[in-house]
């Protein structure tokens, strides 16, 4: 997420129902790679959005790709795996991101790919009325981008 302090959705999947909040911009669909792919090039297809730090609530358990599980540890935060939150994902308070730590995201230049999509995808707008620009991602190009980042980043630790 694009964001002065960290926050990602405790959710794993994207809400069914949601929807753009009113006035939402038009939806955008990021183009397919021609040249190697990489994180950063997949970050950079993610809408920026101004955001205000408002859903540090909603940093609880998150998956990511291998390659960013590594990025995170190098800065000194461990993030459970997938395998490692299942016990945890239906718990009434599931414990909060490892990296969060005062109310802020302690590893925010290295943040996984969920956590920059969060508030910048179609059907998990940012509930606090931060808009994306040039809009909001269609579902289907966050999917892409998404599998894009396990693909370039693997996912054999999971
Ligand atoms: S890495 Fe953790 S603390 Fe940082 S934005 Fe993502 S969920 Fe929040
Ligand atoms: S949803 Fe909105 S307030 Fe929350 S992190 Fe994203 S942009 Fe910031």
């Amino acid at each position: 997420m694009a964001k002065a302090r960290g926050s990602t959705p405790r959710q794993d999947t994207w809400p069914k129902n949601a929807s753009p909040p009113p006035g939402s911009p038009s939806t955008t669909t990021p183009e397919r790679p021609t040249v190697p792919d990489s994180l950063e090039r997949i970050y950079r297809a993610v809408p920026s959005i101004n955001c205000r730090g408002l859903c540090t609530d909603s940093c609880g358990p998150i998956d990511m790709s291998d390659e960013e599980r590594r990025r995170i540890a190098a800065r000194g935060v461990t993030i459970p795996t997938l395998a490692e939150l299942l016990p945890t994902l239906l718990d009434d308070h599931p414990p909060d991101c490892p990296a969060l730590v005062a109310g802020r995201c302690t590893v925010y230049e290295d943040r996984p790919l969920i956590c920059r999509l969060w508030g910048t995808v179609e059907s998990m707008p940012c509930p606090h009325g931060c808009q994306p620009t040039p809009g909001l991602l269609v579902d289907a190009g966050a999917h892409t981008l998404i599998q894009r980042s396990l693909t370039v980043g693997g996912r054999g630790n999971q």
